[in-house]
Parts: C-alpha cells; sequence; structure tokens
C-alpha cells in the first residue's frame, strides 16, 4: 500500500481540508454546546496509542467546555482566538502549542473574524469527556478573566 503524503487543500468555504480525509461532525448535534466545529481525523492506526486530528473553528465559533482524564497537546496551524485552560485564558495563534492536562477545563474560541484551526493529539483510548455542572460553572465564573471568555467577549 502506498503511503505518500497526504496533501492539504483549501475547501471552497475556505477551512483547510487534506487529501482522502473525511470531514466530520465535531460531535454528535445536542450532545454538547458548540458552535461553528469541524473535526477531521488526520491520522489513526492500531500499531500506534496517538491519534491526530485537526479541528477548525469558524469565526467567533467555539469547542465544547470539558474535561477528561486523557490530555491532549495542541497545536495551533491557523489563525488567533484563545484558549481557555483551568483558571487561565491565552491568546492563541499559529505555531503555539497548548498542553490540557488531565481532568482540566477547557474550551477554544476562534477570534471574531479570523478562524481557529488546530492539531490535537490523543490517546486513541480515552475516557469520555464530561460537562460542567451548574456549580463548575459557578467556580469557574469566580475568575473575572475565564467568566469574560465564557461570555464570548
Ligand atoms: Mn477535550
Amino acid at each position: 500500500m502506498s503511503e505518500r503524503p497526504i496533501r492539504p487543500f483549501t475547501s471552497s468555504d475556505g477551512a483547510y481540508r487534506w487529501d482522502r480525509v473525511e470531514v466530520t461532525r465535531y460531535k454528535e448535534e445536542g450532545s454538547a454546546l458548540f458552535r461553528d466545529v469541524t473535526r477531521q481525523t488526520l491520522f489513526r492506526r492500531p500499531d500506534l496509542r496517538g491519534e491526530l486530528r485537526y479541528f477548525e473553528v469558524a469565526p467567533a465559533g467555539y469547542s465544547t467546555l470539558e474535561r477528561h482524564e486523557h490530555v491532549h497537546a495542541v497545536m495551533i496551524l491557523r489563525g488567533d482566538g484563545e484558549a481557555l485552560v483551568g483558571a487561565e485564558v491565552f491568546a492563541v495563534k499559529t505555531f503555539d502549542l497548548v498542553t490540557v492536562p488531565p481532568l482540566t477545563w477547557h474550551q477554544f474560541r476562534a477570534g471574531a473574524s479570523s478562524p481557529l484551526g488546530f492539531l490535537c493529539m490523543v490517546d486513541a483510548e480515552r475516557d469520555k469527556s464530561q460537562l460542567p455542572a451548574p456549580r463548575d460553572l459557578e467556580r469557574l465564573r469566580a475568575n473575572h478573566a475565564v467568566a469574560k471568555f465564557l461570555d464570548g467577549h
């Protein structure tokens, strides 16, 4: 079988795509709060425990606020925006590397007029995401910067 590289291209809607890679839904509709995110699994095979995915968040969109036992290594590949990791909010841009430790709340937001595309490496066998309960949100919101981030401005 050929191992020719999977080449990138830009789709008609401007999103980054790769040849032979399916664009899938970020999550099942209605399962969690998110907006304008696509997912492409770039690399997955049984002889390596890691998976490499590319997510693209459209301008003003955001990923789900969640936490889980498994960790993420995230490299921003496109655009800019903000990342919430734990109790901190960071401005992020192309080639920044963001680590999400176990059981740490995290969410990615694209800028108002910029998409935010990122590679995300995860363990192939991983636990399900947990969503915040009202008391978790209350704790997060106690931090002013985090509250501003969660409100999208
Ligand atoms: Mn996650």
